[in-house]
């Protein structure tokens, strides 16, 4: 059904419909066009990049929406439309990264004496946000296993603020069921937020299963193009959005317009990116288990996979990661990294291009070796993120690098 005009300049009113168009679209239409009607008075397809910190006002009280660009900006309203649509929810704030949605997150919600249970597999940066950062401010987090049913039930007997969860995780990719995370937060009276960073709404929608709110690093798949930095925080509650957007701007970690509008052409093409990584990460998969070299792999899309029945019932393919180790330890780990030609051997993931890592001196260096162990985060590990390349050259470097 064609939106009319009214409609479509809807979204730049002060209260903007951020569920544009979602229940008129796929996913895939919703990727290219939610929140962004051309531009109204120049017609411009793409929505032009703000870049200006304040904005005139007709009279005393009188805006047009926006006032200062560390509250609000309209390039980085629209793409918080376009990701809002695109995870099937109403509100969205984007940050400057990641992690500044994290910190977000974490003092619009918690107070001095409050807890936290957290996955014990998750992103670095994550771990070291809550042990290095938070807990000198009386916030305590509490890592536990929450792919296993019974630990996740114990941790939450005692009071519990909210539940982050990352699924699958970083980068063991152990997952966490989210409709089970969402009934036990539900009970312990605790939010449920999910990281959904490494799959994205393109192959799982967290809210489905009872998520209150979403977090992105969109420096990953969602930008896709190893551009830009930033992170988004998305919900369905009124209320927690307004909680969100008086921190980010009480803490002035708001996205820039610039990024925001390579995230917002980068975006368009989430549904065909993240199908690709799929693809492509299951041929690696496939050749890494045929390898002699190779001793372990991981990899959600394949049926060896030991919660194959539950990838089957929250994600709708394997996503781009894969882990593995390679015979000879540590050592044959790290001659592999160095000998890669094409993949490149980096700290990020979700990127058009492979990227390769060894998570226990890189991505997860800051995270306490016993956590590391206890996560299944060996030091002979190797994490890629397998890129839009062509399978085969990505596996001829493989080969090349395993027989080095
Ligand atoms: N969440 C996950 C799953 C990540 O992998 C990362 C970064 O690698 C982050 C959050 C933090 O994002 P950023 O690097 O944009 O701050």
């Amino acid at each position: 059904m064609a939106l009319t005009e009214t409609e479509l300049l809807a979204t730049h009113s002060e209260e903007p419909d951020y569920s544009f168009c979602a229940d008129s679209y796929d996913f895939d239409t919703l990727a290219l066009h939610a929140g962004t009607p051309p531009d109204p008075t120049t017609g411009a397809m793409l929505t032009p990049i703000y870049q200006t910190t304040t904005y005139r006002q007709e009279a005393v009280g009188q805006d047009k929406g926006f006032t200062y660009s560390r509250s609000g900006n309209p390039t980085v309203s629209a793409l918080e439309r376009r990701l809002a649509a695109l995870e099937g929810a109403k509100f969205c704030t984007c940050y400057a990264t990641g992690l500044a949605a994290t910190t977000a997150l974490c003092l619009a919600l918690l107070r001095a004496g409050d807890r936290v249970v957290c996955s014990q597999a998750v992103y670095g940066g994550t771990v070291r946000l809550f042990r290095q950062v938070l807990a000198p401010f009386g916030v305590q987090a509490e890592f536990v296993d929450t792919s296993d049913e019974e630990t996740f039930a114990a941790a939450l007997r005692k009071p519990t603020r909210f539940v982050f969860i990352e699924t699958p995780a970083n980068p063991t990719l152990r997952l966490t069921d989210i409709r089970l995370a969402a009934h036990l937060s539900l009970e312990a009276g605790a939010l449920l937020v999910v990281d959904n960073t490494l799959l994205t709404p393109a192959l799982q929608r967290p809210f489905d299963f009872g998520a209150d709110i979403v977090l992105h690093s969109t420096t990953k798949f969602i930008e896709g193009h190893n551009a830009t930095v930033g992170g988004a925080l998305i919900t369905r509650d009124a209320e927690l959005q307004e909680k969100l957007a008086f921190t980010r701007n009480a803490i002035g970690a708001i996205q820039s317009p610039f990024p925001a509008w390579l995230t917002l052409q980068g975006v368009k093409t989430l549904p065909l990116r993240m199908a690709r990584h799929s693809e492509n990460a299951l041929r690696i998969a496939r050749f890494l288990m045929a390898h002699d070299r190779v001793t372990k792999v991981i990899y959600p899309g394949l049926e060896s996979f030991p919660q194959f029945e539950l990838v089957q019932r929250q994600q709708t393919s394997g996503g781009a990661l894969v882990a593995f180790e390679v015979r000879g330890g540590v050592e044959a780990g790290i001659r592999l990294m160095n000998s890669v030609r094409l993949c490149a051997l980096a700290e990020n993931l979700g990127a058009a291009e492979t990227i390769i890592t060894h998570p226990a001196s890189m991505t997860h260096a800051d995270v306490p070796r016993a956590q590391r162990e206890a996560a299944g985060i060996t030091d002979g590990l190797v994490r890629l993120s397998v890129g839009l390349e062509n399978p085969l050259d990505l596996i001829g470097d493989l080969v090349h690098a395993l027989g080095c």
